[in-house]
């Protein structure tokens, strides 16, 4: 038998099976991991050159789709915030309008990379995340709390390529026309104005590091993330055609804003005073409001699409839990359906999980909480009974289950 296994070999190299690794078996022969390897990638340059087919790697905004459609397509998943939408629409088309025409002009479009300013749980992130689905496009979120600048602990700004390069397999060309959501890019704002101080570990260190790469830059990422160390093997990407959406909630703002809008009010125009609507200050938000947060200019000046998210108030509660594409509710509903059971919220039911989720100021974040207090015991429950086939959630029910559950559990959304 031993005499057998040892003549084997690589029915592709010829390597014998004591010089490979492993030797896998096929009908009729036998394959090296080196094969396995060679083959692998024979097969992505393949792919990569086939004139038509819509690989992730060769997207091009179809000519047909304008911003309208882009817009439209975020109105399913998402209620109300429609400058934000517009706003995000429009440079989206354009970016990728840019990367389409690149190799043909002179004049070079820059990138309109975009930040958006709003409370939390208002629908950021799944703005940036409905859109990267719609253009089928890599897509990455990263939390800008996690980068420290080089030399302190914490992780490089390069690695959020990591996790863009891992949500697309590794694919290079992938991830340069990629979207990459910075999520709380408010937290690294510096601050104090006098940076030299105290040295701002978190603040203005990762703002300078996240310059080049917003702007578009070849960069040395190291594939599994974390640190940058001598013995990973790194892969170059260039950022110039990666779409960089930032968020953050800016909290505080509003009085900066406020602020600025007054002493502008009563130095230039005292008519405007009445128009201005003092219950949200966010939209007037401009670039300068973020400097005064604490953004460095230079960054503000690479994000040059700002747009704001409106606070969530009673009535869009109960839009988003009922009326998105995939709304909770009817994530609910499917899932009780799934036990041949059928699922109802009686509308007081849901109008008093929406007032929750306002006390709470969660934004819509929230309500998910809220709707798992509500249904866990019956989800619990239910499939272990039989003859089943209703399940009525109305106010009572609903408030005595929010009872039940400690707050803070309500609010670790
Ligand atoms: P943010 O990034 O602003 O903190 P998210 O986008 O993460 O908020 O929103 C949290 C959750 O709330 C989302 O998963 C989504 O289900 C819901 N949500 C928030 N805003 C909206 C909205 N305008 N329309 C529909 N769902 C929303």
């Amino acid at each position: 038998m031993s005499k057998y296994k040892e003549s084997l070999k690589c029915s592709f190299c010829g390597k014998d099976k004591k010089d490979a690794l492993m030797l896998i078996a096929g009908i009729d022969g036998h394959i090296c991991e080196t094969c396995v390897e060679q083959a692998y990638e024979i097969i992505n340059e393949e792919l990569k050159t086939k004139p038509n087919g819509k690989t992730k790697n060769s997207f091009i905004l179809p000519s047909s789709i304008t911003p309208l459609d882009i817009k439209s397509f975020l109105d399913q998943y998402i209620i109300g915030q429609n400058d934000a939408k517009k706003y995000l629409a429009v440079a989206v088309y354009n970016h990728y309008k840019r990367l389409n025409s690149k190799m043909e002009g002179d004049v070079e479009i820059e990138k309109s990379n975009i930040i958006l300013v709003g409370e939390t749980g208002t629908g950021k992130t799944l703005l940036a995340k409905t859109i990267a689905r719609f253009l089928d496009v890599p897509f990455s979120i990263v939390d800008a709390t996690v980068f420290t600048e080089a030399g302190y602990v914490g992780e490089d700004v390069e690695s959020m390529l990591s996790r863009l390069l891992q949500a697309c397999d590794y694919n290079v060309e992938a991830a340069e026309r990629g979207i990459v959501y910075i999520d709380e890019i408010d937290k690294i704002a510096r601050k104090n104005d006098n940076p030299s101080i105290t040295r701002d570990v978190s603040g203005e260190g990762v703002q300078q590091a996240l310059l080049k790469m917003l702007e578009g830059t070849e960069v040395n990422v190291p594939p599994q993330g974390g640190r940058k160390h001598p013995e990973q093997k790194m892969v170059k990407i260039n950022t110039s055609n990666i779409l960089f959406i930032c968020g953050g909630a800016f909290s505080g703002i509003e009085k900066l804003i406020a602020k600025r809008l007054n002493t502008q009010v009563i130095g230039y125009n005292a008519e405007d005073k009445d128009v201005i609507d003092r219950e949200n200050y966010m939209q007037y938000v401009i670039h300068q409001d973020l400097k005064n947060f604490g953004l460095i200019p230079e960054l503000i000046g690479r994000l040059p699409v700002l747009t704001y998210l409106e606070p969530l108030d009673l009535e869009t509660l109960i839009a988003i839990l009922t009326k998105p594409k995939n709304a909770l509710i009817k994530q609910y509903e499917k899932l009780f359906e799934l036990e041949g059971i059928k699922l109802t919220f009686t509308q007081e039911a849901i109008e008093f999980v929406s007032q929750k989720a306002l006390e709470y100021k969660l934004g819509a974040r929230g309500l998910r909480s809220l709707c798992e207090a509500i249904l866990t015991d019956a989800m619990f429950e239910l499939p272990s009974l039989t003859g089943i086939t209703e399940f009525v959630v109305d106010l009572a029910y609903a408030e005595e289950k929010v009872k039940k559950t400690a707050k803070h559990k309500l609010m670790a959304a």
